[in-house]
């Protein structure tokens, strides 16, 4: 018996007790039970996403829910800037030309981020952009970009702020209303610690006024009809009820941890898994600011990174990440979103030595592990 341990960026672990909870016997959702749990997931969606508006959940994963926040504000032919630094910023390219969007890409090199100044020039040089659109965590990269730097360049301006927190909604600090954030969408699979399949998208007043006029094609996606039905805490179309069971369970977790909390932890594990990935001789590949939902490795020169991603399922039973698109066999991801704990990085940090060790790396035994420690030991878990 090899036990299994996912440590991949997405799909997560999933909790037992939200487990459990999900075992249940499914509820019909169009009942008083149904009608008690929505409410109650509802609340606590919009602390959650740190917003005053209802949270719209959609049947489909993080790249439906993007697709819907732009068939629900954009029209064809209309102009945006699309941040595209790994391949979760093509994605969003590649759905915008989807719908006939004008895209302007402001490109930069995997493992940087765009400098929310080029954001405020671009908007200030090309009339008519009606919408920024961005990764807030890049998985591709590990890299975190300064939203709240794009939402001081797009406040005040005719463009609306369109964020992809797949990888980062309970992970980092994203505060929406706060910050200025019109759109956020986000995923179940993630810092949401649930299975694939629910999506999420919370749009500010200037998104929904903007919706009102998209003339993008959309029914199954159509947020303004679902929005009716969340006000009456139900749902247009039969919901994914278990994964909605086992989000009231998530929620009463993070609550009962704290946001604040939430966020210290992820933080702590991000820079536990770089300090471990740096005294082992490698390099972490974000130029930029590193995402505290995985840690992009580069792969020791000479070594394809999907060796090591073999390795890691092959002698441990440990799912990790290879690169994605110009990066694959470049890098290796892992992740530490979500359910993830202090001895999840020594781990997934103890697999790394013997499997540079097994590829014939010269392995210090115990030095990545010995330097996560001392960041434990020196960073305080509570505020
Ligand atoms: C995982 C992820 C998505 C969504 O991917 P799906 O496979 O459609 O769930 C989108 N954006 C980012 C940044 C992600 O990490």
């Amino acid at each position: 018996m090899k036990k299994y341990q996912l440590m991949a960026p997405g799909p997560t672990p999933v909790p037992s007790q939200v487990l459990l909870a999900m075992a249940q016997p499914i509820i019909h959702h169009r009942t008083p039970e149904y009608e008690a749990l929505y409410i109650e997931v509802r609340a606590g969606l919009k602390r959650l996403f740190q917003t005053s508006q209802d949270v719209i959940p959609l049947a489909c994963s993080g790249t439906g829910a993007m697709e819907a926040a732009v068939v629900n504000t954009l029209s064809a032919g209309e102009r945006v800037a699309v941040v595209r630094a790994g391949k979760f910023g093509e994605r969003w390219v590649e759905i915008c030309r989807a719908f006939g969007v004008d895209v302007i890409e402001l490109p930069a090199p995997f493992g940087e981020t765009v400098a929310p100044e080029r954001v405020a020039e671009t908007l200030r040089t090309h009339r008519g952009v009606k919408a920024v659109l961005t990764q807030h965590s890049e998985s591709s990269t590990g890299v975190l970009h300064d939203v709240r730097g794009f939402a001081t360049a797009t406040r005040g301006t005719d463009a609306i702020l369109i964020v992809d927190a797949v990888s980062s909604l309970g992970i980092a600090d994203l505060p929406m209303d706060a910050w200025g954030v019109d759109v956020v969408v986000a995923g179940s699979q993630k810092g949401l610690m649930l299975p694939p399949g629910l999506g999420f998208c919370a749009l500010s007043e200037k998104a929904w006024a903007r919706g009102a006029a998209s003339s993008l094609p959309k029914y199954y996606f159509d947020l303004a009809e679902e929005r009716k039905f969340v006000a009456k805490n139900e749902a247009h179309f039969t919901p994914p009820v278990s994964i909605v069971v086992g989000l009231r369970e998530v929620l009463r977790m993070l609550e009962a941890e704290g946001l604040e909390n939430v966020f210290r932890r992820h933080g702590r594990l991000a820079q536990a898994t770089r300090a471990g990935v740096e005294a082992l001789g490698l390099e972490v590949f974000p130029r930029a600011t590193p995402s505290p939902a995985l840690t992009a490795i580069v792969s020791p020169r000479g070594i394809d990174s999907e060796k090591i991603v073999a390795a890691y399922a092959q002698s441990h039973n440990i799912t990790i990440a290879g690169g994605q698109g110009e990066m694959k066999g470049r890098l290796f991801r892992l992740g530490h979103m979500g359910y993830a704990a202090e001895f999840d990085v020594i781990v997934a940090l103890s697999a790394l030595e013997q499997v540079l060790a097994d590829l014939g790396v010269p392995v210090d035994f115990g030095a990545g592990i010995r330097a996560a420690q001392k960041v434990f030991a020196e960073s305080s878990s509570r505020g």
